[in-house]
């Protein structure tokens, strides 16, 4: 499958149109972001592993029925996907206690949290993708309540799912950052996951 068009270049991927408008291409960059892109750099082939990482993740969840974008690998930096309208909304899922969480609640790093806990915030750039909830979802119109409530559910489930996979490395899945969108009517797991969109200590 060849690239025609990009599409959208973002700050760690470059998404391509294909000659099949139901897929893309997802390259995946060395370009590194922290702080809300107020600080920027390159970390030689950190696409390559990133690529890679989320082809496997994405292949584990298909094992366990959660439905992802992932078609298949092209080459090392290059990902077939279905195309989907995203929805504006990022989900973060916590196990453990890091990074604004910790400051936002008064939680000591490191501290495990009861059960998981599912944040929304607005995919948004200009604002600093704020921390919302689902009335804010509502009157913002970004997904309805019951599409908010199939990704929540997703989320805990491919958060179970990863938390055993990475404990059998002896890793702990601290935080992750999900993104969903619809395609043909379903909605499935998109974007990536790797060390860029979690905390795996
Ligand atoms: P962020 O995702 O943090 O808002 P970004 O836009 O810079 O930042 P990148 O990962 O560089 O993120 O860009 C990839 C873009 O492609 C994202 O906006 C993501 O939502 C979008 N995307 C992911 N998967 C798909 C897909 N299957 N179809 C269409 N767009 C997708």
């Amino acid at each position: 499958m060849e690239k025609v068009d990009n599409l959208y270049e973002g700050k760690a991927k470059i998404v391509y149109s294909t000659e099949d408008h139901n897929l893309v291409i997802q390259y995946f960059k060395d370009d590194a972001t922290a702080f809300n892109a107020q600080k920027k750099g390159s970390i030689k082939d950190k696409g390559i592993c990133n690529n890679q990482i989320s082809a496997k993740l994405f292949q584990l969840l298909e094992k366990h029925n959660i439905p992802t974008h992932f078609v298949e690998l092209l080459d090392e930096r290059e990902m077939l996907v279905k195309k989907l309208d995203i929805i504006p909304v990022e989900f973060v899922v916590r196990n453990i206690a890091a990074g604004s969480i910790a400051k936002r609640l008064g939680l000591d790093e490191g501290v495990e949290l009861l059960n998981p806990v599912v944040e929304t915030y607005f995919k948004n750039d200009e604002l600093g993708d704020p921390l919302i909830n689902d009335d804010h979802i509502k009157v913002l119109n970004l997904a309805s309540p019951e599409q908010i409530k199939i990704c929540k559910d997703m989320v805990l489930k491919i958060n179970t799912v990863l938390v055993n996979y990475f404990r059998a490395l002896g890793i702990d899945l601290v935080d992750l950052k999900l993104e969903f969108g619809e395609h043909n009517g379903a909605i499935l797991l998109g974007d990536e996951i790797s060390p860029d969109t979690s905390r795996l200590w």
